[in-house]
C-alpha cells in the first residue's frame, strides 16, 4: 500500500470486483479500470457484463420473487434483515467511505455524512415494511366487503448515477425490499464498488440469494438492456433527462414497465430582501458548491430581490471564496476534484458559453491546481439573462447563475421559467411570502430558510421534466407495490338469470 498524505492510503493495485447474481460472486469478462479523479492513479477494475450476464440476473430476480423468498416472508422478518443491513454498513463506514472518495472524489467528511444518512435509510426503510398496509371498506352494504391489498410490484431494475453512488443507491434499495420486491442494480461504471460491497453486507445480514444482483458494465450495453427486458416490472432510473427519456422509449417498446424517474434540476434559491443574508448567503454558497454543484438539486439559479442585489452578491463572493476545494481526503476539504474528464469538460464548456454569452463572473470560472485531478473553483455569474444556456440548461457542476427580481410574482415566474421541477429554496423572515412561493413554485422538495435539509422519512422526486414518482418514505415504498382490489360478497347472490 502507498502511504498518502491525511493518513489515507491509496490502493497500490486496482481493487478487483466481480459481478453478483443469485448469491453468487462471477467474473471472467472484459474489465474497466477507474482511475480516482482527484489522485489520477487506477483504484478499481470492474466487469464489463454482457447483456446474458443481464438475463441471468433478471432470472434470478424473477425466481427470488415468484417463488416467494423474499415477498413471502412477514414484514417484520424483512424489517430485521433490513436493521442488520444497517448495522453492517455502519461497521464498514469507513471501508465504503474510502471507496467512495477513490472513485467519486467526494471529501471524505462528506462521504461519511451520505454513510449516516444511507444508515438511517435502511433503518427508516424497515419500519415502512413492518407499518405497509393496505385498505378495507366496510361502507359498501351488509352484503358486500371490500380490500385493497399492497402487492409488490416484482422484479425492479435499478440504474443509479455516479454523483451519489452509494447514497442514491441507499435511497432506493432499502425501500424497494422493504416493499417484497426483488432487484437488478446497474451503478454507474465509473463508481460501481460500493454498490458491489453493498452485496456482501446484505447477503451477510440474510438476504435471501437473488433478491439483490447487481451487474456492471456501461449504459449503452447493460442499462440498456434493463431498460428494454421483458422480465422486469418496473424500473427506477436516476441520471440524465435524455437518458430517463430512453428509458420512457424503451418501456413503451418492451414490455410498458412502470418507470420511476430522477432526472435533471435548474433549481432556484430565491432570495427576499427581507431575508438574514448572511444566511442565505452561506446557503447559495453550499447549495452550489456541495459535491461540485454535481448534484440533481443543487441551487444552480439564484434569484435575488433587485434592492439588496449588489449587497447580496458580495457577501456572496467573499463567502464563495473561502471554500476549501483541494484533495478529498484532507479532512478540511469541503470541495474535492470533478468526477469525470467528461463532466469537467462540459462544465469548463458552460463557464466559457456564459462569458460569451455576455454575463459577468464575480468569482471563480477558473481551473484550480491541487497537484492532480480536475478542480474548478466555485462560480458566481452575474448579469444573466433568461435566454443563456447557463440560465436554462443543467451544468452539474460548481457555477451559480444571479438573477434580480422586483416583485413577489416576478421571482416566482423566473423560478417557475425551466423544464425541470426537482427543488426550491426561498429565503424570507416575512411567512406570507415564504409560503406564497413555496405554493406556486413547481417543484419536488422545498427549502424555507434552509437548503438541502431533511431525511428518509420524507419522500423525494420531481415536478416537470425533472422525473415521474417518488423515492424515500412511505411514499418510496408504496411507489413499488401495486393495488389490488378484492371484493368478497357476504350471504346469498342476488341472482341476474330468472330461476
Ligand atoms: P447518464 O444519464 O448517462 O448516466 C446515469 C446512469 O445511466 C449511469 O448508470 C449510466 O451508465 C446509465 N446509462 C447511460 N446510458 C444509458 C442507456 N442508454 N440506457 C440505460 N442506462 C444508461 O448521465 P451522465 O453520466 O452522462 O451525465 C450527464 C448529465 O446527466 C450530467 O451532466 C447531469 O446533467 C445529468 N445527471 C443527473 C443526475 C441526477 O442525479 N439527476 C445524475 C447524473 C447525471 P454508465 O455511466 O455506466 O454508462
Amino acid at each position: 500500500m502507498q502511504e498518502m498524505t491525511y493518513g489515507i492510503t491509496l490502493p497500490e493495485k486496482p481493487r478487483e470486483f466481480g459481478f453478483f447474481i443469485n448469491g453468487e460472486w462471477r467474473g471472467g469478462r472484459e474489465m474497466y479500470e477507474r482511475d480516482s479523479p482527484s489522485h489520477d492513479v487506477p483504484v478499481t477494475r470492474t466487469s464489463r457484463c454482457t447483456p446474458e450476464d443481464v438475463n441471468d440476473a433478471v432470472a434470478a430476480a424473477r425466481l427470488a420473487f415468484d417463488d416467494r423468498r423474499w415477498a413471502g416472508l412477514p414484514g417484520s422478518a424483512r424489517a430485521g434483515i433490513l436493521l442488520k443491513t444497517a448495522e453492517g454498513i455502519r461497521q464498514q463506514r469507513e471501508e465504503i467511505a474510502r471507496w467512495e472518495v477513490l472513485e467519486n472524489r467526494k471529501p471524505i467528511s462528506q462521504a461519511r455524512g451520505e454513510i449516516d444518512h444511507c444508515i438511517a435509510c435502511f433503518e427508516t426503510a424497515a419500519g415502512a415494511a413492518r407499518l405497509l398496509h393496505g385498505d378495507s371498506f366496510n361502507n359498501l352494504g351488509d352484503n358486500l366487503f371490500g380490500m385493497v391489498l399492497r402487492e409488490p410490484i416484482g422484479v425492479v431494475g435499478l440504474i443509479t448515477p455516479w454523483n451519489f453512488p452509494f447514497l442514491i443507491l441507499c435511497e432506493r434499495v432499502p425501500f424497494i425490499l422493504a416493499s417484497g420486491c426483488t432487484l437488478v442494480v446497474k451503478p454507474a461504471e465509473v463508481t460501481s464498488a460500493t454498490t458491489l460491497i453493498l452485496a456482501d453486507i446484505l447477503a451477510e445480514a440474510g438476504l435471501p440469494a437473488g433478491a439483490y444482483n447487481v451487474v456492471t458494465g456501461t449504459g449503452r450495453t447493460v442499462g440498456q438492456a434493463l431498460t428494454e427486458h421483458p422480465d422486469i416490472d418496473m424500473l427506477s432510473f436516476t441520471g440524465s433527462t435524455a437518458v430517463g427519456r430512453s428509458c420512457v422509449h424503451a418501456s413503451g417498446d418492451s414490455n410498458l414497465k412502470k418507470l420511476g424517474l430522477e432526472l435533471g434540476g435548474k433549481n432556484p434559491i430565491i432570495v427576499f430582501a427581507d431575508a438574514d443574508l448572511e444566511d442565505a448567503a452561506d446557503a447559495a454558497a453550499f447549495g452550489i458548491s456541495f459535491n461540485t454543484g454535481q448534484c440533481c438539486v443543487s441551487s444552480s439559479r439564484l434569484i435575488v430581490e433587485r434592492s439588496v442585489a449588489e449587497k447580496f452578491e458580495k457577501i456572496l463572493v467573499d463567502k464563495m471564496k473561502k471554500i476549501r476545494v483541494g484533495d478529498p481526503f484532507d479532512p478540511e476539504t469541503q470541495v474535492g476534484a470533478i468526477t469525470t474528464t467528461g463532466q469537467n469538460e462540459t462544465i469548463l464548456n458552460y463557464i466559457a458559453k456564459g462569458k460569451a454569452e455576455g454575463a459577468k463572473v464575480l468569482t471563480g470560472g477558473e481551473v484550480l491546481d491541487c497537484g492532480s485531478g480536475r478542480y474548478i473553483a466555485p462560480t458566481l455569474f452575474s448579469g444573466v439573462t433568461p435566454s443563456m444556456s447557463i440560465a436554462r440548461e443543467e451544468i452539474f457542476g460548481p457555477v451559480l447563475s444571479s438573477f434580480h427580481f422586483d416583485s413577489l410574482n416576478e421571482a416566482i415566474s423566473i423560478a417557475n421559467d425551466t423544464v425541470y421541477g426537482l427543488a426550491a429554496s426561498v429565503w424570507s423572515k416575512n411567512i406570507d411570502k415564504a409560503l406564497t412561493v413555496t405554493r406556486r413554485v413547481r417543484a419536488g422538495r422545498f427549502w424555507v430558510n434552509t437548503i438541502m435539509a431533511g431525511g428518509p422519512e420524507t419522500p423525494t422526486g420531481g415536478f416537470k421534466q425533472s422525473g415521474w414518482g417518488r423515492e424515500t418514505g412511505i411514499l418510496g415504498v408504496e411507489e413499488y407495490t401495486q393495488a389490488k382490489s378484492v371484493h368478497i360478497e357476504t350471504g346469498g347472490r342476488s341472482h341476474w338469470i330468472a330461476s
